[in-house]
């Protein structure tokens, strides 16, 4: 119910800014964060209903990657997002002893220790 209210309180302002630029647009997000919800990123049922992501779509911000080698969490709802486009449709891939998995469909425990895990650079690779 939370995620409604606060889609409804941010609809009045989207119109406005989606044509700002992107990094204008992430930042009258992250105000409005800050305002709204003392900077406690937004809970939402889908990634999709992100303001970034939204902002994504209406200026069909199109993206070189089809993979990245890292991945980034969105300032605003703390989904995995590209870290070059904003875009919010993501599938984390792990390598997990040799096989690629997608972290989406791995159960909370799994997906926490995902989150602990730490990335250590290795002679110029992310591993
Ligand atoms: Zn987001
Ligand atoms: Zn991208």
């Amino acid at each position: 119910m939370s995620c409604v209210i606060i889609m409804y309180e941010f609809k009045p302002i989207e119109g406005e800014i989606l044509d700002a630029p992107y990094t204008r647009f992430l930042e009258l997000c992250t105000e409005w964060l800050k305002d709204t919800r003392n900077g406690i990123p937004l809970e939402l049922d889908s990634p999709l209903d992100c303001p970034v992501h939204k902002w994504v779509v209406a200026n069909r911000a199109k993206c070189k990657n089809k993979t990245v080698p890292n991945t980034e969490k969105c300032p605003i709802c703390g989904s995995y997002m590209c870290p070059d486009c904003g875009n919010h449709m993501v599938d984390v891939l792990s390598r997990v002893t040799g096989y690629l998995q997608v972290v989406s469909g791995w159960n909370v425990a799994k997906k926490q220790e995902f989150e602990d895990r730490k990335r250590y650079k290795v002679a110029g690779d992310m591993i």
